[in-house]
């Protein structure tokens, strides 16, 4: 027997109009290229995304079809991201920092039909105009006519400015209802090998991810939040904030191009945001912003950290110095993208000092509606034991089933469960730990060392600004830990006194083998460090 509820699809233009309605005053403040800052509210986001709405569809956009950016954290960006699914077609965010080679693949696969682009990527665009002429018939620029520039583009390709054909447009536009399974946005997962893959989100699945990460033991949102994601629009939704934040009818900061330490600060300030989300390398800049300035934030209490793990000293840097709660959270493009929070439960409540951080430095339990497990290489459960440590895989209503252009659950194992391709242990209590990629583990006489772990003891040593762990061939044990780590400015590492900092926190067996002082580590696309450079270029150190 079915249930007699009513069966309203889920919608993304649903979490605007509510906005709209409800939190009409509450406002969306942008940090424009020109460095000024750009005010409005839900309501006007609402009616100038109609206008975009009428905007698309004069430029030939039709339910379904994708529509690329090539842009910073902004509010033209946001009406892009709440008009083109709003009307059918799909918001498809393109990383700019990726190759000018794979974004042009990009643009290509997806078959994108018009690109909105920011002045900051009028070079890039320039460059892969002739890569992307196939399929992109329309390139807006998103500014005002003043600030228009010159760009090279191909004879097939119109050039537009956002302003001018906006201010030309009705605002007469009556968001449509349809499927919530429709797709409505689609982020390429910049993987470390081969060409990138489209994961295709949908309503239903954005709206869920919505609601879940807004939950009070994950970004506890509401609408007297003030947030502000340094996390881009362009990879991964920036963790779904622009969705959560209409939502909850938060007041969202968009911060634009400039994402160093003093601007940073000075936006925190000055906007009074009370919640942030970023990466590692970010809070890393911030803090040594605020160390070297006397800086204080007035009135930010908590910052989400993701993307990569979470070094100690980050944790015990913000809470002991300024009095902001770093937490910690994991997730994936494949997951839209969050899995897990670390909030406490009651038995975590009481913890203090290192006790606490080492409890943060868990990635956390998965958001209610995700499943997850951990499996040995015959994809056998392993106990959730916190020592246990295996292939983690997870499924739910908001992880991909399938990368775009793919057969439908060709991503799934045949239990539908989707592997992420990291290591993890999980405790009694479900908190999850990312021990490793599978690809970055390191397995020394046939047993597994965690490069993370290592990681995190390695960038609390005061000399350390970053540190990379990754496994180099032995005659003996097959693989080693080799350590490479980045001195901090104006600080000289002396490797013994690293090695030192690993007596009594792991197994003997454990210690790299050899510390490597580099200039620098490299990075990639999405601010990760980019092991496999490091492991092309220092694997056959041991045997040398
Ligand atoms: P992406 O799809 O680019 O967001 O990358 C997802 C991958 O980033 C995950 O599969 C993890 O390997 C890594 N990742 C994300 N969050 C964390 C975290 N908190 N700690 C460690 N690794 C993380």
């Amino acid at each position: 027997m079915l249930g007699l509820m009513q069966s309203r699809n889920l919608s993304i233009s649903s979490l605007l109009t509510h906005a709209a309605r409800h939190h009409g005053g509450a406002q969306v403040i942008s940090r424009t290229h020109e460095n000024t800052t750009h005010r409005h509210s839900w309501a006007d986001v609402e009616r100038r995304s109609r206008q975009l709405a009428n905007v698309l569809a004069r430029l030939g956009v039709v339910a379904g079809d994708r529509v690329g950016t090539l842009a910073w954290n902004g509010y033209r960006h946001l009406e892009v991201y709440y008009a083109a699914p709003g009307m059918g077609a799909i918001c498809h965010t393109i990383n700019p920092r990726l190759h000018p080679d794979d974004i042009g693949y990009i643009v290509n696969h997806a078959q994108d039909k018009v690109l909105f682009v920011d002045l900051s990527f009028v070079p890039l665009i320039g460059a892969i105009a002739e890569a992307a002429k196939a399929h992109v018939r329309d390139v807006v620029l998103l500014c005002a006519p003043e600030a228009m520039p010159e760009v090279a583009l191909t004879p097939s390709m119109r050039l537009h400015c956002y302003d001018t054909l906006l201010d030309a447009a009705g605002e007469d536009f009556a968001w449509p209802e349809f499927d919530e399974n429709t797709a409505s946005a689609l982020c390429y997962t910049s993987g470390t090998t081969g060409r990138p893959k489209g994961v295709l989100y949908s309503h239903r699945s954005t709206v869920i991810h919505a609601y879940a990460v807004a939950l009070p033991d994950v970004l506890d949102m509401r609408a007297t939040t003030r947030v502000l994601p340094v996390v881009p629009m362009f990879h991964v939704n920036a963790w779904g904030i622009p969705y959560a934040a209409a939502l909850t009818g938060a007041t969202l900061v968009l911060p634009g191009r400039h994402l160093d330490g003093p601007s940073m600060t000075g936006l925190f300030n000055e906007e009074r945001v009370t919640l942030s989300c970023g990466v590692p390398t970010v809070w890393l800049g911030v803090l040594q912003h605020l160390r070297s300035s006397g800086a204080r934030l007035d009135t930010v209490k908590r910052i989400m950290t993701g993307g990569s793990a979470a070094p100690p000293v980050l944790i015990d840097a913000f809470r002991d110095e300024y009095d902001v709660r770093v937490e910690h959270g994991w997730g994936m493009t494949e997951l839209s993208p969050v899995g897990t929070y670390n909030a406490p439960k009651p038995a975590q409540t009481g913890l203090t000092g290192p006790e606490a951080t080492r409890q943060m430095l868990r990635q956390g339990r998965v958001l209610p509606g995700i499943d997850m497990k951990i499996v040995d290489a015959d994809d056998n459960a392993l106990p959730w034991d916190g020592k246990a440590f295996g292939d983690l895989k997870v499924r739910g209503p908001w992880v991909a089933s399938a990368y775009y252009g793919d057969e439908p659950g060709s991503a799934l194992d045949a239990g539908g469960w989707f592997a992420t391709g990291d290591v993890a242990t999980i405790d009694p209590d479900g908190f999850m730990e990312i021990t490793d990629r599978s690809k970055d583990v390191i397995k020394s006489g046939g047993e597994w060392i965690s490069s993370i772990a290592l990681e995190n003891i390695a960038v609390s040593h005061p000399d350390v600004a970053e540190a990379a762990v990754i496994a180099a061939r032995h005659p003996k044990w097959d693989e080693r830990p080799l350590l490479l780590v980045v001195a901090r400015a104006g600080h000289t590492v002396v490797t013994e006194s690293v090695l030192q900092m690993f007596e009594g926190k792991v197994a003997k067996w454990w210690l790299p083998d050899a510390v490597l002082v580099v200039p620098e580590l490299p990075h990639t696309a999405t601010g990760k460090i980019q092991k496999t450079t490091l492991r092309d270029k220092y694997r056959d150190h041991y045997l040398e």
